[in-house]
């Protein structure tokens, strides 16, 4: 079994590399790991944490392999899934009460408190794809957790931009773009007391939001009860908005950038960003040659001026 990690010295970045996944077995039609009653899952629960039963990292991993050039490392980690309800039929996230999505926000606080005292523990993402446009095999209500060793490369992008900005300014960028937001009201989507929620100016995918909170934060262990409630309420305004689009619910991906793990990373500011990946009825952009092999982004404004506030 390989499970190992190897540096792209071309792009100085990590791919994780497994073969668990191809041992995945075959699944009776009809039945759902997730649901209540399934061997991993049990009864009695509201919101439940599993491990990823096919796992890219995992707290024990075999001894990665060793090659006269290029890089390797252990896979070192955690691959979590967070199961968002016990009801098998709800489509979304978002289709669920606010108080509900507020449990699951709180679950992943307290999996965020708990991993950031594990040694291998650098950086916590929790991701949400939604759709099986973009390769959703289960469709209970689920999110997923990648406890890395490493930070992932958006995010160290991302913290070399916050650390520059500061330096030049002596301010957060994040919370300046808040302040511009706000001022220009055009892309904004919607803002409670403790959060805002804007089309960024800049998207890279047709229908893209960021929602971050107004105190400048880093970590989501750090958010308190109200912007834990707000979030939710958020979570839950902006998503039914995407669904609101095409009139039926639309694929999306949804990812949480907090700071790494370890270390002081004040400078830094908490958010999370969604792509919608539906660009017209039915059809989906796809990073392409541009998005992948260039690595910029290419953006339709007619889109924006249909209504993108
Ligand atoms: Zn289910
Ligand atoms: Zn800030
Ligand atoms: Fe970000």
């Amino acid at each position: 079994m390989t499970m190992e990690l190897r540096w792209d010295p071309l792009l100085g970045e990590w791919v994780m590399v497994s073969s668990v996944r191809r041992a995945r077995p075959w699944l009776p039609t009809g039945f759902c790991p997730f649901c209540p009653g399934a061997p991993e899952t049990g009864y009695g629960w509201r919101v439940v944490v599993l491990e990823n039963r096919y796992p890219m990292l995992s707290p024990n991993p075999p001894e990665p392999s060793k090659h006269r050039f290029y890089k390797t490392g252990r896979a070192l980690g955690r691959c979590l899934i967070l199961v968002e309800t016990p009801e098998h039929n709800v489509d979304d996230i978002s289709d669920l009460p606010v108080d509900q999505i507020r449990l699951v926000l709180k679950t992943l606080q307290d999996v965020v408190a708990e991993e950031s005292r594990r040694d291998y523990a650098s950086y916590l993402l929790w991701f949400r794809n939604k759709g099986v446009e973009i390769g959703v095999s289960l469709t209970h209500p689920h999110s997923q957790i990648y406890i890395t060793p490493f930070i992932p490369v958006r995010v160290k992008r991302e913290l070399r931009s916050f650390k520059m900005y500061l330096k030049k300014t002596e301010r957060c960028l994040l919370c300046d773009i808040i302040r511009v937001e706000e001022e220009d009201k055009v892309r904004l989507l919607h803002s409670t007391p403790t959060w805002t929620a804007f089309m960024p100016f800049h998207p890279h995918w047709p229908f893209e939001a960021l929602l971050t909170p107004r105190r400048h934060v880093q970590l989501l262990t750090e958010l308190d009860h109200r912007e834990l409630g707000d979030l939710a309420l958020m979570l839950k305004l902006v998503l039914c908005g995407f669904k609101n689009i095409f009139r039926k619910p639309t694929p999306y991906m949804l990812v949480l950038h907090q700071a790494p793990l370890k270390g002081n990373h004040n400078y830094y500011h908490l958010h999370l960003e969604i792509y919608g990946v539906e660009r017209e009825e039915n059809k989906m952009k796809y990073a392409a040659g541009m998005e992948n092999g260039g690595g910029n982004f290419t953006y339709d404004t007619s889109r924006g001026e249909r209504g993108g506030s």
